[in-house]
């Protein structure tokens, strides 16, 4: 059904998509409306190193792969409350940050092919494995999301307008320059309104359960603009994950 349209964004016109999931931590303090994080409570792990704190130390100290999902962390976060709703079909047990929400989150489905049982087949994917148009990300309902880019609330109906899947609040924000649509689903309290405008770094809504069989989560996702599905591609860039240890 649906065509992959494996797209690099044209990110020149949009400085977010710099740091996605390289191993620095992010020195900007994006977040942290929400309770300050004390990642000190993550020295569980059995092995040497006891960490003294959490100063920002150069990466370069410790074994640097950060590619396989090391099985020395734990599954829970320390700041998250666990949600049962909550299903991870993803490996990758990083938390981060993002320009887009406050906090430090887990990603709970990736984009394209998973096993996630809420998609329809997709003859792109393996067995019987849906395709995910976009990003999941966990957090506690009222997380504030912010946008971190500028641009303009498209029409809430018409061509691309979001189907039901993604409730009944969710909406985009238009980056004509960049040619993309930005798609925030599962939202329940929105701040902006169709036609209007949106600064980097103004608020536009609190992440919900709207719409969503599994959770409160930010469904973040990128599409061209007035685009449907199958305009979709990896909204990574976009988002810009920064990594927490
Ligand atoms: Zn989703």
């Amino acid at each position: 059904m649906r065509k992959r349209v494996a797209v690099a964004l044209a990110g020149s016109a949009l400085l977010l998509a710099a740091c996605s999931t390289s191993g620095v931590p992010a020195p900007e303090t994006v977040a942290a409306t929400t309770s300050s994080v004390p990642s000190s409570s993550t020295s569980t792990s059995a092995s040497t190193s006891t960490t003294s704190s959490t100063p920002p130390t150069s990466p370069s100290s410790t074994t640097p792969s950060a590619t396989s999902a090391s099985p020395t962390t734990t599954p829970t976060s320390p700041e998250d409350p666990v949600d049962p709703r909550w299903r991870f079909f993803t490996t990758d047990r990083t938390r981060y940050t993002s320009a887009w929400f406050a906090g430090v989150h887990r990603v709970m489905i990736g984009f394209g092919c998973t096993p996630a049982p809420y998609y329809a087949h997709d003859p792109r994917c393996p067995g019987s494995q849906g395709f995910h148009h976009g990003i999941d990300v966990v957090m506690p309902c009222g997380t504030p999301l912010t946008s971190a880019v500028d641009g303009v609330v498209a029409p809430a109906s018409g061509p691309g307008k979001p189907d039901a899947a993604y409730g009944a609040y969710a909406f985009r924000i238009r980056v004509a320059a960049a040619g993309v649509d930005i798609l925030i689903g599962h939202v329940r309290t929105v701040y902006v309104q169709p036609g209007q405008a949106v600064a980097r770094g103004q608020r536009i809504a609190l992440s919900a359960d709207e719409g969503a069989p599994d959770g409160c989560h930010l469904h973040f996702e990128v599409r061209s603009v007035a685009g449907g599905l199958s305009t979709a591609r990896d909204p990574l860039p976009l988002l810009g994950l920064h990594p927490v240890r």
